[in-house]
């Protein structure tokens, strides 16, 4: 017998069960490697396997959001945490591990809880009652998958990430761009605009057919993807125009440091890179449109050439991956909980944040919200202005739903604190959440 059923024993499933199980929950933890099953990535029977990188990022808890919420996470008494400081492997101001032994300490932690029960057994359907959390990760099964399209609707499980770059606003020239929503359509200045003049054009189509791409894994390659999400640098090298017919399109925009005294409105410019608000808080823009497999360092390099992004700062860069997550924002509650089947949350990539930390802390707040339904205690949220509070409220309705892609952590998701120098700010971003995540801790119950 359990009172919680956790389907995934991923970073994300894993650390659910240890905040349940400190909590003095029964859980069941199901995970189909080690039955039979295995993921195209994973490699191991391990619970909690890092599929790719052996790293957790920054750990520096003063001026990185990842690295403040891993301090939130050791507040909070991670297991992934705990597991990761006995792991560790040098690598400077970040906090790496050996995976074989991060796995083991977690597995091991876990087998021994007197309140987990580990089964190898892969779940096919979603459980019509009893409280559970499925966090079944990026690469969910697929008859659980199709269990999830048939509960939350066609549509609403996306099973590639096409990402493009997102900016913080207030690394974004002014001075070289202009608001306005092509043929100022809605309130006619919904995007930011970045003009290319035919040679900068040209320069920049150059740049795309010459960077380094990634390549898809086989098993990537045999999903379905280009309706729609055509990588930038694809479309480039079907002709030299193509961009400008697509997400270059100049047509209806006006730029105003082309205004003549027959045009004083300004003309179409020979190509544009249109912004998209990103959160609702405004603080980070999209390039629209602008999918892409080019290396990280060449989209960093080529993205600075557009007018107005000179100085451009990425809360994230471009990418195309295959990912299985559900649209959060529209089908969850503030407490992870799907809204037409409320027993069952989600956590970790499922719900559309992205990384091993950001997985394994959404995890960590399921646990808890499950552990004060069970035992009665009104939920409270964390502040919005700490790294999980943040990333919580993004995922539960502070995205754009329309177009919504998986976030990494980063402090363009904290409410902007406008008025501290820009030099300062991410020292005061770090200062205002460890405030406010010990007075909210305060009111949360010490666990076993
Ligand atoms: P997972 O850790 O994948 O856990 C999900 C678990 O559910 C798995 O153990 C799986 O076996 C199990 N499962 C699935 N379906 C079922 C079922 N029906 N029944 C029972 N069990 C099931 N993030 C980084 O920070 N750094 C990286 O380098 C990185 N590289 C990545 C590389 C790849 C190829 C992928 C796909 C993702 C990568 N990520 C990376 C993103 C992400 O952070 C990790 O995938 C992370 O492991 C997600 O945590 P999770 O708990 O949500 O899912």
């Amino acid at each position: 017998t359990h009172d919680v059923h956790i389907i995934g024993g991923g970073l994300a499933g894993s650390e659910a069960a240890w905040q349940l199980a400190q909590a003095g929950c029964r859980v069941r933890l199901s995970e189909m490697r080690g039955g039979g099953d295995m993921t195209p990535a994973h490699q191991t029977d391990g619970l909690a396997e890092m599929v790719c990188s052996n790293s957790f990022r920054s750990d520096d808890d003063e001026r990185n959001a990842v690295g403040l919420l891993h301090h939130e996470m050791r507040q909070m008494d991670s297991l992934v945490m705990r597991a990761a400081a006995v792991a560790r492997v040098p690598a400077g101001s970040a906090l790496a591990v050996d995976r074989d032994v991060f796995s083991a300490e977690v597995s091991q932690a876990l087998a021994q809880h007197p309140n987990v029960q580990v089964v190898r057994e892969r779940v096919d359907t979603l459980p019509s009652a009893g409280l559970t959390i499925v966090a079944t990760g990026p690469l969910t099964a697929a008859a659980l998958a199709d269990s999830i399209v048939g509960a939350t609707g066609a549509g609403a499980l996306a099973f590639f990430d096409a990402i493009a770059p997102i900016v913080h606003r207030d690394s974004i020239d002014m001075d070289n761009a202009w608001f306005q929503s092509r043929w100022n359509k809605g309130d006619g200045k919904d995007y930011i605009n970045c003009a290319m003049n035919k040679e900068q054009y040209l320069a920049f189509h150059a740049g795309l057919m010459a960077g380094e791409k990634t390549v898809f894994k086989e098993w990537e390659a045999d999903t379905p993807y280009f309706d729609g999400c055509m990588p930038i640098e694809v479309m480039a090298e079907r002709g030299v125009d193509t961009l400008r017919y697509g997400p270059m399109k100049p047509v209806g925009l006006d730029d105003p440091r082309l205004a003549t005294p027959e045009f004083p409105q300004g003309r179409w410019p020979y190509a544009v890179v249109q912004l998209r608000q990103d959160n609702k808080l405004g603080t980070l823009w999209n390039m629209v449109g602008f999918q892409t497999k080019l290396r990280h360092a060449d989209q960093v390099q080529l993205f600075r050439t557009i007018p107005g992004l000179e100085n451009a700062e990425f809360a994230r860069l471009g990418g195309l991956h295959r990912n299985t997550f559900l649209n959060a924002p529209t089908l969850l509650d503030r407490q992870l909980r799907l809204k037409a089947a409320p027993h069952i949350r989600f956590a970790g990539q499922i719900t559309g944040c992205e990384g091993y930390v950001e997985s394994a802390a959404i995890g960590l707040l399921a646990g808890r919200m499950v552990a004060a339904e069970r035992t009665g205690r009104t939920w409270q949220s964390p502040p919005r202005t700490t790294a999980v509070g943040a990333l919580l409220a993004h995922i539960t309705g502070d995205a754009e739903a329309d177009d919504y892609q998986p976030m990494n952590v980063n402090f363009g998701l904290f409410p902007p604190l406008h008025d501290v120098k820009k030099k300062q700010r991410k020292e005061a971003y770090t200062d205002r959440a460890k405030a406010d995540l010990s007075e909210w801790l305060a009111g949360e119950p010490v666990l076993a």
